[in-house]
């Protein structure tokens, strides 16, 4: 009875396992017809090995799939740090470039300005434009004078754009070897001070025709609590303004 196909007497051969259709008819069974329980629990041991075969297949499919994304993920990651590393490389570079480039500007700057006779006149051509940054040969200084908002006056060359504005102490502290640094890292240069001072005072006296434009004037004073009475700011005045020019 193992024959494909074949068919059978279900009441007959006692095979009550399955549920005909109806007693007694003949019905198409599976290649393979189990006849005892021994063979039915075999049969159903197999099958639940194999199911168990197949469910370790599918799930080692799975973890490898996850493996698989994991190592996608790693790699996506990677390369993410890797652009932005990139870009925070690139940015540093930009910084030191914009460094670089205010430096430039500042060395120029001071090499003009020691270059520059601050004077009108001098000849110009085409071919040589350099009396307009380095000043002329008149009599006549090339300067701006301007008084600030509190009585200060500021001057201003304007072949070389170099300013003059009083000295503030907090401007002349230097390091050991030479550079002008915050007061905390340094020691204050009475001299530089002093020759700061002269330079402010001689700019001031410059002969010029132009006239000395001005701010509104206000004097400032502060309130000293220790002192109970109003103290004059000026120099509190200065300090905040001790790194702006009229550039
Ligand atoms: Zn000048």
């Amino acid at each position: 009875m193992s024959a494909a196909n074949d068919t059978i007497d279900l009441v007959e051969t006692g095979y009550t396992n399955a549920v005909p259709r109806k007693v007694h008819e003949k019905v198409l069974v599976p290649s393979v017809v189990v006849e005892s329980m021994d063979d039915q629990i075999k049969a159903a041991k197999l099958q639940s090995e194999l199911m168990d075969l197949e469910i370790k297949k599918q799930e080692l499919v799975a973890k490898n799939l996850e493996i698989q994304e994991r190592q996608y993920n790693i790699r996506d990651l990677k390369q993410r740090l890797a652009e932005r590393d990139i870009q925070e490389q690139q940015a540093q570079e930009d910084l030191k470039q914009q460094g670089k480039t205010f430096h430039q500007q500042r060395e120029t700057d001071r090499v003009r300005q020691n270059e520059c006779s601050h004077r009108k006149g001098g000849m110009a051509s085409p071919q040589n434009l350099k009396a307009l940054y380095t000043g002329g040969d008149g009599a006549q200084r090339s300067v701006i004078k301007h008084r600030m908002i509190n009585n200060d006056i500021w001057v201003r060359c304007t072949r070389c754009r170099k300013t003059w504005t009083p000295p503030v102490k907090v401007n002349y502290f230097f390091s050991e070897d030479g550079r002008r640094v915050a007061p905390k890292d340094g020691v204050f240069s009475q001299d530089k001070f002093n020759t700061a001072k002269h330079e402010y005072d001689d700019a001031v006296k410059f002969e010029t025709r132009s006239s000395t434009s001005s701010s509104v004037v206000c004097s400032f004073h502060r309130w000293d609590g220790d002192k109970h009475e109003w103290v004059d700011a000026n120099s509190e005045y200065r300090e905040s303004m001790a790194n702006t020019d009229l550039r």
